[in-house]
């Protein structure tokens, strides 16, 4: 396979030395955000949450992971956001068409087993998102992915639904903490309220 390369690296320095020099007295900040509020969001790229939740650099932390799952290490960075940082608001934020929903956790597992490298989409007409993933190759993979909680989505309304309860049930997460749960529209840019809970 060809390896194509760009200049990425080169325009993400490029990129830095423009925002150094517009980058203003934002050294000045402090460190715990502003708004006092902490998001889990997926790591999708069409999702920019500084400007779908209004956010400015010193504002909140913003936790990205696959799916925006309340993973044992996004809850690590939630109890850290509260107990030394001082946040008082949550948010947890799917999205529709999220990748997260295109397999099972074991399916992935299996995938791993053959192959690391990137597998190709293929269509699949029973498959929920009428896709599936087809390894490429076979050159060694490794069964570690059986161990990894991969949290795959079913259903967006649900993943919401059950990462908010997982954190207010969470026996690190101080009460009385508003919890909101939404989903991000990819083809909008419009979040939808699913459900808020507070933490007991
Ligand atoms: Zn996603």
């Amino acid at each position: 396979m060809a390896t194509e390369t760009t200049n990425l690296h080169a325009e993400v320095l490029a990129a830095n030395a423009g925002y150094v020099a517009s980058f203003g007295d934002k050294g000045k900040l402090a460190l715990p955000p502003a708004r006092a509020a902490a998001f889990i969001v997926c790591m999708d790229a069409r999702i920019n949450p500084a400007a779908a939740f209004g956010l400015a650099e010193g504002d909140a932390h913003v936790i990205r992971n696959a799916g925006g799952r309340a993973s044992d290490d996004a809850i690590r960075s939630l109890v850290i956001s509260h107990k030394l940082l001082g946040t008082k608001e949550w948010f947890v934020v799917h999205h529709t068409d999220c990748g997260m929903e295109y397999f099972k956790s074991e399916e992935l597992a299996k995938l791993l087993e053959t192959s690391l490298a990137t597998a190709n989409i293929v269509p699949l007409e029973s498959a929920p998102k009428g896709v599936t993933f087809e390894n490429a190759s076979a050159e060694g993979g490794s069964h570690d992915g059986h161990a990894v909680h991969w949290l795959h989505i079913d259903d967006q309304e649900a993943s919401v639904r059950e990462d908010v309860a997982k954190i207010v049930g969470h026996s690190l997460t101080a009460p009385g903490i508003p919890v909101h749960g939404y989903i991000y529209h990819v083809a909008t840019g419009a979040i939808q309220h699913v459900v808020t809970q507070v933490t007991a």
